[in-house]
């Protein structure tokens, strides 16, 4: 909610004494230093921050190369052009995601094929894979749903069989590990998202990650209006976006990332405080984290039992000044892709069932114990209120 409301100066911000906020950014004095000496220097674009900011984030996932882009979507999109994924293509990705997982599949003329979840950590579930793959299959599009890593040893596994690429779109799981090693690492190529409700920010922005020397080097052009590397300003070898980060976003990146540690040990805190509030309660379940991980804290999500719906439980919370969010709202089931793929209800049970029950809590550094306990009061009479009535 909050990252939809234009805010005027950090003054305001600063006093948004942080009311039951969705999500909210942490912004300090050194984040605000560190644009506004951007803007003193007077160079906006193509300078020093942004080649800063991509030495950082690459020693951060352990990779060789990352290439900084204007979003975490077009980080996805440059990486699915630079694999040379096409028309006739077919990619395997799970639809309890956001629509940015899919977008740029359609971008490239490339059918998705939607995968069922498993119901405990809303994963792809690995038995999927070959169940839906095709001679046409071409790569995995994987999600790390809420910050849990995926099954990456079963993909790892498939992926090597068959031959196939994987594509990690890791966006909301910055700082987590796989059996000890950081996510961005695993698969061809990574990308993470830096939007003001992710672990940190960059304002927009985003970014791919790759140890592939070539997909790198084709990332940086497609980026870059299909510049070569050393090519003159206008000569253009491929077609390509203008997907650039500024360099304030890209100070910006500098600077949280400095905290990103902090950030994620915050945000364990406040899980922590959620899961201790929601302990003994029946009608709904605490996010599951597999003993593989390390967990980064997108969202906190929810789980109400089987019988429960999410939405009158979001209104009744509503009313009582607490925001949720329907986290997720399945892809195959979206007006524009039900259209353009003949998908519906009844293609994926465990994600429909899941979809109809799952609740993002207000979720951010900031919030302290009497915040939690408010939110969980007001799901306890939310639900006291839907199962009464
Ligand atoms: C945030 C996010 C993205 C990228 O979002 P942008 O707004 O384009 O930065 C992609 N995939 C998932 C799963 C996300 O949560």
């Amino acid at each position: 909610m909050s990252n939809d409301e234009p805010i005027d100066s950090i003054a305001e911000l600063a006093a948004l004494d942080p009311p039951l906020a969705m999500s909210s950014a942490d912004l300090d004095e050194s984040d605000v230093e560190a644009v506004v000496a951007v803007l003193r220097s007077g160079r906006l674009a193509l300078g020093p921050w942004a080649e800063r900011f991509e030495a950082a984030m690459a020693e951060y996932a352990g990779v060789r190369h990352a290439v900084a882009v204007s979003s975490g979507t077009a980080a996805l999109h440059v990486i699915v052009r630079a694999l040379g994924l096409g028309p006739g293509d077919e990619v395997l990705v799970p639809s309890f995601t956001f629509v940015a997982s899919v977008t740029p599949l359609l971008f490239e003329g490339i059918k998705p094929v939607f995968l069922d979840i498993e119901d405990r950590t809303f994963n792809l579930d690995p038995e999927e894979l070959e169940r839906r793959r095709t001679p046409r299959t071409r790569a995995v599009m994987v999600v790390d749903a809420f910050g849990h890593p995926a099954p990456w040893d079963e993909l790892a596994a498939f992926a090597d069989a068959r031959g196939l690429r994987l594509i990690d779109d890791c966006c909301e799981a910055l700082g987590a590990e796989h059996r000890g090693v950081r996510l961005g690492a695993l698969g061809d190529a990574g990308a993470f998202a830096f939007y003001p409700n992710k672990q940190m920010t960059t304002g927009e922005g985003g970014i791919v990650v790759t140890d592939d020397d070539e997909l790198a080097a084709v990332a940086r052009s497609l980026r870059n209006q299909g510049r070569g590397a050393m090519g003159p300003w206008l000569s253009h070898e491929r077609l390509g976006f203008n997907y650039r980060l500024d360099e304030m976003s890209a100070a910006l990146g500098c600077s949280q990332l400095a905290r990103l540690e902090t950030f994620l040990e915050r945000r364990a805190h406040v899980a922590e405080l959620y899961r201790r509030r929601l302990e003994g309660l029946s009608f709904v379940r605490a996010p599951v984290v597999g003993p593989e991980v390390r967990m980064s804290w997108f969202v906190y999500v929810v789980l109400l039992d089987k019988g429960l719906e999410r939405e009158p439980v979001m209104k009744a919370m509503e009313e009582q000044g607490v925001p949720t969010r329907a986290y997720f709202s399945p892809i195959h089931l979206q007006p524009f892709i039900r259209q353009q793929l003949e998908t519906g209800p009844g293609d994926l049970p465990v994600t429909e069932s899941v979809a109809r029950r799952t609740i993002a809590l207000p979720f951010h550094n900031r919030l302290g114990a009497d915040q939690v306990d408010r939110v969980v009061s007001a799901l306890e009479s939310a639900v006291r209120s839907q199962t009464s009535a």
